[in-house]
Formats: C-alpha cells, sequence, structure tokens
C-alpha cells in the first residue's frame, strides 16, 4: 500500500487531460516499468492527482497519454485507506466465481453499466520503489484493479459488457466518439 506522504512530498502537479473513447491510445498496450526513479514517481503524483480532480476512483496512464504500465486507485471506505500506485500489474490468478457491478469509467463520461468480472483475484505489481507485491483483492478493490489493468492491456469495459448492454449505449458511444474525432483533428 501507498503511504499517503509518497505524494504529498511533490507541491506541484499537473492535471492531465483524460484521454476520451475514440482516442487511439486507449487501445494501446502499455509498456513495463523499467526505471523506478523521481521522474516515475512526479507520474504517479500526478496520476493521483488528475484522478481526484476528475472524482474518480482509478486511473491508467494511458487514460493520460502515457503508454506506460502505470495504475493508480483509491477505493478507501470510511474506515481504512485503501490506496495504491502500481508498476506493472497484471492480474495473476482469478476466481470462477463471478461479480457483477455497475461501472463507469473517465474516458466513457456519461456511460455506467453493469458488468460481471471474476470476484476474486490475485495482482502482481510493483510498487514506487520498484518491491514486487502480490496482492489478493475481493469486493470493489478487486474490481477497480481489473477495471485499470484491463486498460494497461488496451481493453476498456464496454468490451466486457455483454452485448444486449452495449447496444443500449450505441448512441451514447458514436457521440463520444464523433466529440473525440473533432478533439483530435
Ligand atoms: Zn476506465
Amino acid at each position: 500500500m501507498v503511504e499517503k506522504y509518497h505524494y504529498i512530498i511533490y507541491n506541484s502537479y499537473m492535471i492531465y487531460t483524460i484521454r476520451k473513447y475514440g482516442d487511439p491510445i486507449l487501445r494501446k498496450k502499455t509498456e513495463a516499468v523499467t526505471e523506478f526513479d523521481g521522474d516515475l514517481k512526479q507520474v504517479f503524483a500526478d496520476m493521483l492527482e488528475t484522478m481526484y480532480a476528475y472524482h474518480g476512483t482509478g486511473l491508467a496512464a494511458n487514460q493520460i497519454g502515457i503508454l506506460k504500465n502505470m495504475l493508480v486507485l483509491d477505493a478507501s471506505t470510511e474506515d481504512k485507506t485503501i490506496l495504491y500506485a502500481l508498476a506493472n500489474a497484471q492480474v495473476v490468478e482469478h476466481s470462477k466465481e463471478k461479480t457483477e457491478f455497475e461501472e463507469g469509467c473517465l474516458s466513457f463520461p456519461g456511460i455506467n453499466e453493469k458488468i460481471s468480472r471474476p470476484s476474486a483475484i490475485k495482482v502482481k505489481a510493483q510498487d514506487l520503489d520498484g518491491k514486487e507485491l502480490m496482492i489478493e483483492a475481493t469486493g470493489f478493490l478487486a474490481i477497480v484493479l481489473q477495471h485499470e489493468i484491463d486498460h494497461l492491456n488496451g481493453v476498456v469495459f464496454i468490451d466486457r459488457m455483454t452485448p444486449i448492454r452495449k447496444m443500449l449505449h450505441a448512441k451514447e458511444l458514436k457521440e463520444l466518439k464523433n466529440i473525440c474525432k473533432k478533439a483530435l483533428k
């Protein structure tokens, strides 16, 4: 777990623009992090601040245009801080049992839909200093981790929707794509 001081020590942040559906970077697989230096910590700090600025629960680096395997998430509850900044995260085990949860995504503003995912997972990752971690997650944390790790592999939550549910959002998705096309011009 990341202690809050890891990012509080940085007093200047950059709030990035969130890349939206239609931006090709969301479909790209990110590259492994190999250097665990000050620059990496600064990017993690910026990612956390960007996530909070947009009231998100999690953020993957390609959502802000950085093609590196980095994610941040804050799944804290009233009595427990659950804050992670992870590099090179991958799901190494998952339960057969699945859970359905209504997800949203900062790259798909206005779209919320129920997604079915394994209810328990094991994630291998590295922390800010490169130390290896094994995270056993269930519940909300498992959902957020899987959503963000999907992003890092170029997979977005509409890919996990059932065809019928995805169809229900066809109009909104088309609109998002058109907005993005104009913005990228
Ligand atoms: Zn997302």
